[in-house]
């Protein structure tokens, strides 16, 4: 989608993946809130969780396989991480386009702010 941020994050026209295959896309988020701060973003554009379709089941399912996989690499696995969608503004949402936050490397406070 065209002005759509995480749209050319995820075709690659800025910033860097870390991650990529044919539905799927993740990259360092910007402003870290943890010392691991992985962003996963559908690369079809779906504006938030509320508007994720049946359809779109096997993709959000893969995005959370490919979750684990980043906590793995990045060493977080075995003490622990987080993984946040924020739908809306009121809960935190920022960009309007799917995101899973993958937190960790850090004591993660409950509940959340
Ligand atoms: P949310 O508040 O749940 O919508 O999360 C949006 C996240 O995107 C925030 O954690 C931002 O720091 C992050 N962010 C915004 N712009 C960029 C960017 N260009 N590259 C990486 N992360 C970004």
């Amino acid at each position: 989608m065209e002005n759509c941020i995480f749209c050319k994050i995820a075709q690659k026209e800025m910033g860097r993946l870390v991650y990529e295959d044919d539905t799927v896309a993740a990259f360092d988020d910007l402003n870290p809130q943890a010392p691991v701060h992985v962003l996963l973003v559908p690369k079809k554009h779906i504006e938030k969780l509320a508007e994720v379709k049946p359809d779109d089941a096997p993709m959000v399912g893969h995005i959370l396989e490919v979750a684990s996989a980043i906590a793995e690499q990045r060493g977080v696995a075995g003490t622990g991480y987080r993984v946040v969608v924020n739908n809306g503004r009121a809960a935190g949402q920022s960009v309007d386009h799917l995101h899973f936050h993958l937190l960790g490397g850090r004591p993660l406070g409950w509940p959340p702010g």
